[in-house]
Parts: structure tokens; C-alpha cells; sequence
């Protein structure tokens, strides 16, 4: 057992998470030979370590075993409550998903993935479960290496990245780098090695020296580190620059940890009076944060034996948010209330200084309130949206509340209007069936159908509507035109008197029948009688003999006809 297991008693929710584990995997095996067990282990110890609370932990221990094993989510709800089985269930569903191979639609998976799991404990835990596969994945057969590897740059990396989880999201990169890059991880492992070596001692160098100018300025470092840059940002550094290693200042850099920011701006000043920076290097991400949340001030110097060194200047609590992201936050939110608090996290951030809510902001427009959403730290941020997946495993972005015929006219408008049907994750449902983010959606079609009226009441989407109006508009006029003509044409001619026009219209007012329009023709020597064109709405028969008997009453009518306009 791990020592830091032992930390919680066999009957404490981890304990009993533990034991249950270890008996729904026992006989399994790993492809790289080992209990399976240890991998469960691994990836709940790094929750452990990132400070999540204990139903992580648990949830961590039981990720795999629903899958894998013949227990069932209802045994682990009856075994451990709802909040431990709602933590599983997504990391089960989480599996599932195919990723696309194409990077168009990587953001959308990265948010679907978030709008799913609706808990952030459910992707720290994932991201954990990832890291660990990818520790150990030279095990499995190549084919399988290069997609884990793929979705984990693609995917994993950012998303740690846009959670502020910087180290981790540096180690998932590298990690892959050599999966998905072979030759040139190779190229890059010569290549740097030398210069790392060299590098790194030359820090070693610099750093009595600058503590020594520090302390002559009464500054007080907490640490000085040097930190070599990680493989495969430096290999897409390298990519802009023409692979030239010489012009990568910050191969090693040197970190400065301080107690407070305006430490960090004297530290900034002291360094240059002796070493001058190089013009347009100073980057202050601590009045303007990275969009990730991440501060620091950066300087590159030209130092002793004009050689060149980026250094790093930041806080502590700046130094563990950068290595830790939204997990430090969810230990803050954890542990505040708690009386080792203050000993355990002496350095996290107030609320209001979260960068990297900011950044979530932008990433959906709609952000519901933020103080609200850390209190509890659920992602409620994706509330006004849902994510759903095409059978082609493309992300779809739509309103809460949306429905199969959303869906389907977001696909195609003729999808929509020939919609007969739906099913969600393989079964049919109504189209009315309120969609859940994660959901995979199939749309039933059958050529010439015409979309229902009654869809108006339940669609929640402006495309939706729009189509689906059109298409019902369209379809009255075309019965209409089948059934009835759209009007009648009356021709009378008759001999001229003063008041025709007036008795003729009159029989019209009578009989209750619009005028259209009346057009008559003037007497000329070639025609004698004028001709009186009427247009007026459809008759049905009856009416119209009517009309026409009444008509040929009128003085000096000669002779009436009529034709129905389409
Ligand atoms: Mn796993």
C-alpha cells in the first residue's frame, strides 16, 4: 500500500474506495504487465498531490471500474452515494467519446468536455488518468500510441493549459512530443543536450552572484531556480525561428521566487542596473496576466561573458498557481474553511484576482455570475449552452433546451424539413427530447416529408423557426394553389350609358364581393361597346352564378365571361 494511503483509515471514504477497487480489478492486468490496481493508485495519488478533497480521491480509485470490471454504477451509488457515482459516470462517458483527428473542431471538444463533465473534479481527475496512460505508454502497440498521443496535444494539453494546470499541461506536451514527432524528438534530444549542459551551468553561475546583488539591496529571495525549457515548446519555438538554437534565450532560464510583487519589481530594477536588459524582452505578466491566469515578470540580460539569460521573477503564490491552475483554487475552496488552512495553503489567491475565470469569460460569452460559479466551482459558466455529436463526431454548439429538430436544422435545412425521427446515443427518442451535452445524434429523414407546425412549439433555435415557417408557408400556398385558383376575371361588355360603372359595382357591394381591380376600355370608332375588366377574389360556383345573373340584369349588359387566375 502507499504511504499516502495509509493516511486514511480502511473504513474512510478512500479506504473503503481503495479496498473496493483493488477487488473489482484484482486479476487484472496492465499492458505493461502490472496490477492494474497500480494504475488506480497513480493516478489517485496525483489528485492527492494536487490537493483535491476526498471524494477525488475516491472517485480517482473507482474511475476504472465500471468499465472494466463487471460492477455497475448502481453498485458504486448504493456503495459510496451520489456525488462519488456522478464523479464516475462522467469519467466512464469521458472514454467514450471518439475524438476527431482534424484540429477545426478540437476547441469545440475542449468545451464539450468541460459542458459534460459539468463538474471541474471530473476533468482534474481525467487529466490525472491521462497523465498516468501517458507515463506508460510505450506499452501499447504503435498505432494506439500516436492517437492517444495526438488526442492528448490536441485536446488534454489545452485544456490543462486554459485551466492554468502550466506544468501539467507542459508534461502532457512532452509526453506526446516523442509519440508524435519521432525524429524530430530525436533531432531535438542531440541537438540540446550539449547546450543544455552548458546552459545550466552557466545558471549555476550567475545565481551566488545574484543573490548577492539582491541582498545589497536588502531583497530576500525565497528560491532561485534554474528551469530548462520543456522539449516541445521549445521545439515549436524553434519552428519560428528557423531551428536555431542561438537565438532561444530562454533554453534555461533562471527563476527568482519573492515574498511580495513589489519585491518583484525592485528585484526587476536591481537586475538592471547591473546587467541591461534586451530592448523589448521585459514582459510584466503581472500587471497584464497571461489569459491562462499566469503572472510573472520576465527580463532577458545581457549577463557576465556576454552571454544572454532570461530570468523569471514572481511571488510564491504567483509560483504555485502557475504550477497548479484551477486545482490550487479547488484545494483554496476546499480548505479555507478548515483550521490548517493558513499552514497548508499560505499563498492562494483571493476570488477576485482569478485571472483565469476571466478567461472562461471569454470563452463563452454568456457567463453567468462568476462568484456564483466559484462558489461552487461547477462549470454552470456553459449553463446557456450544450454540446452534442454528430454520427460524423463533429461538435455541435446549441442552446440549452435544444431538441433533435434544433439539431437537425443546424446540420442542413432539408435535414430538418425531411426530419422524421431522431435517436440519442443509439435509441429513438422523441423529438421533442430535451438534448444533454455529450449526447451522440442521429437524425431519421425521409425524402419529400414536409416539417409539422407543431415543432414551433418545442424548437428552441432561430434557424429552426425560420425554416420551418418558410417551409410551412411555402406548403399552404402550394395546397392552396392545387385546390383553389387564387382569383376570378370577369369580362362584361355592354353598351355605354352614363352610370354603368356604378350600377356594376354596386351589384358587387351588394353581394359582399371585394373589387380586386376594374379596368374598362375606351370607346373608340373600331370598338362600340366598351369592355369591363373585373377582378375579385375566388367564387365557389354557386355564389358565382349569383354574381352573374345579377349582372346581366344590369341596363345595357351584353354578354359576360369569366376565367379563374392561378
Ligand atoms: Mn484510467
Amino acid at each position: 500500500m502507499s504511504t499516502w494511503l495509509e493516511t486514511y483509515p480502511a473504513e474512510s471514504l478512500v479506504g473503503r474506495a481503495y479496498q473496493f477497487a483493488e477487488k473489482a480489478h484484482s486479476g487484472q492486468k496492465r499492458q505493461t504487465g502490472e496490477p492494474y490496481i497500480n494504475h488506480v493508485l497513480a493516478v489517485a495519488q496525483t489528485i492527492y498531490q494536487w490537493h483535491l478533497d476526498e471524494p477525488s480521491i475516491a472517485a480517482a480509485l473507482l474511475h476504472d471500474v465500471v468499465e472494466d470490471t463487471s460492477y455497475s454504477l448502481e453498485g458504486i451509488k448504493k456503495e459510496f452515494g451520489e456525488e462519488i457515482a456522478f464523479l464516475v459516470s462522467g469519467l466512464t462517458k469521458l472514454k467514450t467519446f471518439q475524438y476527431p483527428s482534424t484540429t477545426a473542431q478540437m476547441e469545440n471538444w475542449r468545451k464539450l468536455i468541460l459542458a459534460f463533465s459539468k463538474d471541474l473534479r471530473v476533468v482534474i481527475i481525467k487529466l490525472a488518468d491521462r497523465l498516468h496512460n501517458l507515463k506508460t505508454l510505450n506499452y501499447l502497440p504503435p498505432d494506439k500510441q500516436k492517437g492517444i498521443a495526438l488526442e492528448t496535444a490536441d485536446i488534454y494539453a489545452p485544456l490543462a493549459y486554459r485551466l492554468g494546470m502550466q506544468k501539467l499541461s507542459g508534461e502532457l506536451e512532452d509526453l506526446s512530443f516523442p509519440y508524435l514527432h519521432p525524429a524530430e524528438y530525436q533531432w531535438l534530444l542531440k541537438m540540446v543536450k550539449e547546450k543544455y549542459t552548458e546552459r545550466e551551468a552557466y545558471a549555476q553561475k550567475i545565481k551566488p552572484l545574484l543573490e548577492k546583488i539582491l541582498a545589497e539591496h536588502n531583497i530576500k529571495p525565497l528560491a532561485i531556480d534554474s528551469r530548462a525549457k520543456r522539449y516541445f515548446s521549445l521545439y515549436k519555438k524553434l519552428l519560428r525561428y528557423n531551428m536555431d538554437l542561438e537565438k532561444i534565450y530562454d533554453l534555461v532560464a533562471l527563476r527568482i521566487i519573492v515574498k511580495t510583487p513589489e519585491d518583484c519589481y525592485a528585484a526587476l530594477g536591481i537586475i538592471h542596473q547591473f546587467w541591461p536588459p534586451l530592448p523589448g524582452r521585459i514582459k510584466d505578466y503581472i500587471a497584464r496576466p497571461k489569459p491562462n491566469g499566469y503572472q510573472s515578470l520576465h527580463t532577458t540580460v545581457f549577463c557576465i561573458n556576454h552571454k544572454i539569460i532570461e530570468i523569471q521573477i514572481r511571488t510564491q503564490k504567483m509560483h504555485e498557481e502557475d504550477e497548479l491552475g484551477i486545482a490550487a483554487h479547488w484545494a483554496y475552496e476546499q480548505s479555507k474553511d478548515t483550521k490548517d488552512y493558513k499552514k497548508k495553503m499560505p499563498v492562494f489567491a483571493s476570488r477576485k484576482d482569478l485571472a483565469w475565470v476571466k478567461q472562461l469569460q471569454n470563452w463563452q460569452q454568456k457567463f453567468t455570475d462568476p462568484e456564483e460559479f466559484l462558489n461552487s466551482l461547477k462549470i454552470d459558466f456553459f449553463k446557456d449552452r450544450i454540446f452534442v455529436i454528430t454520427p460524423h463526431n463533429e461538435v455541435v454548439d446549441l442552446p440549452a433546451g435544444a431538441t433533435p429538430v434544433d439539431f437537425a436544422y443546424h446540420i442542413h435545412s432539408e435535414i430538418g424539413d425531411q426530419c422524421t425521427g431522431a435517436k440519442v446515443n443509439g435509441k429513438i427518442v422523441p423529438l421533442d427530447y430535451e438534448l444533454q451535452s455529450g449526447d451522440i445524434v442521429e437524425i431519421l429523414t425521409q425524402k419529400g416529408k414536409k416539417p409539422s407546425k407543431s415543432w414551433l412549439e418545442f424548437i428552441k433555435t432561430s434557424v429552426a423557426r425560420d425554416h420551418i415557417k418558410k417551409t410551412i408557408r411555402f406548403k399552404n400556398k402550394e395546397l392552396q394553389k392545387k385546390i383553389e385558383p387564387q382569383n376570378l376575371e370577369l369580362k362584361i361588355i355592354s353598351h355605354n350609358r352614363l352610370g354603368l360603372l356604378k350600377d356594376i359595382t354596386e351589384v358587387f357591394s351588394q353581394s359582399k364581393i371585394n373589387i380586386i381591380s376594374l379596368t374598362s376600355s375606351p370607346v373608340s370608332p373600331k370598338l362600340t361597346m366598351p369592355i369591363i375588366n373585373i377582378k375579385c377574389p375566388y367564387l365557389k360556383q354557386t355564389k358565382l352564378e349569383k354574381l352573374m345573373v345579377k349582372l346581366k340584369k344590369v341596363a345595357g349588359v351584353k354578354e359576360i365571361s369569366y376565367k379563374f387566375n392561378r
